[in-house]
């Protein structure tokens, strides 16, 4: 019986040893492949992380030509020194005259008028109108690369609309801005200055556009009518008079801002154009943009 007990607690011995050291070796093989895999997942993160620092890199990169790109665009700027020039742009020492157009671009007249433009080396200033951007996208991003200022002049054109409520001139001009951005393809661009349909002074909207100057200021944005101007709106002079027109309301002004068009029906403005340069020429006027009055980012 003794012999028999003696076999038998080894065997039982062994049994719970055999199972004990099972579980150990178990335990050490998991704990194994556990590190194991951390191993590889830090590996894999690591290079996941190289990647990312490479990406970021290469966006740095990518972030360093579009800086170059965009420092080759002029985005304008509202600081103390534009706000002062704007708000003296009727005041000079010397003759200046700034040559303006709005309710374009048009696809028969625009063109026209940058070609006088371009022979006689002038910049001039373009108060777009959204709608028509939209529509000769080509013709504005003509006017932005042959380096005129391009000014904000709302989209419709519509009085009703665009006078509705102060807040209604705001939501015009970002509008606008869109379809200029959009149309010369500068996501960076804005104009920072708009100029009111129908000018800022009287009508049934007086008070409406004096609210919206407020808002205007706010938002940095300036705001521009004109002091001399050839009548061309009205539709009813020949190209002589229209001359005449701009001679009467240059006259004794040292710093002028001239109301002309390029709407499509204007082409009497381009056929006294170059007569109206010289003219402003012999006078002693040097020609300005809206890019002599701006600050710049
Ligand atoms: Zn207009």
């Amino acid at each position: 019986m003794e012999i028999e007990i003696i076999k038998t607690k080894p065997k039982k011995v062994n049994f719970f040893t055999i199972i004990f050291v099972c579980l150990v070796l178990g335990a050490i093989i998991y704990g194994v492949i556990r590190s194991f895999q951390a191993e590889s997942k830090e590996t894999i993160s690591k290079e996941i992380t190289n990647n990312e620092v490479n990406d970021d890199v290469t966006e740095v990169n990518t972030n360093t030509i579009e800086e170059q790109k965009t420092s080759l665009i002029k985005i304008p700027i509202i600081d103390e020194v534009a706000s002062e020039k704007i708000n003296n742009i009727y005041k000079s020492e010397i003759k200046r005259a700034f040559l303006t157009f709005d309710d374009g671009p048009s696809p028969n007249v625009t063109p026209l008028i940058l070609d006088v433009l371009k022979e006689n080396g002038i910049k001039a200033t373009f108060f777009m109108l959204g709608n028509r951007v939209d529509t000769y996208p080509k013709i504005a991003k003509r006017v932005y690369e042959e380096g005129h200022y391009i000014g904000n002049h709302g989209y419709y054109h519509i009085y009703s609309k665009i006078y509705e409520t102060p807040q209604s001139v705001l939501t015009e001009y970002e509008q606008c801005e869109y379809a200029i951005r959009t149309a010369i393809e500068q996501p960076e661009y804005t104009s920072r200055l708009f100029r009111f349909p129908g000018g800022l002074a009287g009508g049934p909207y007086a008070e409406i556009k004096k609210q919206a100057t407020e808002i205007l200021k706010q938002n940095n944005i300036a705001h521009v009518d004109w002091n001399c101007l050839t009548q061309d709106s009205a539709g009813k002079y020949t190209k002589e008079q229209l001359l005449q027109n701009l001679k009467d309301t240059a006259y004794g002004k040292n710093s002028i801002v001239i109301l002309m068009h390029d709407a499509g029906d204007k082409i009497l403005t381009y056929e006294m154009l170059q007569d109206a340069i010289n003219y402003l020429r012999e006078e002693g006027y040097i020609f300005c943009s809206f890019y002599d009055i701006m600050s710049f980012k």
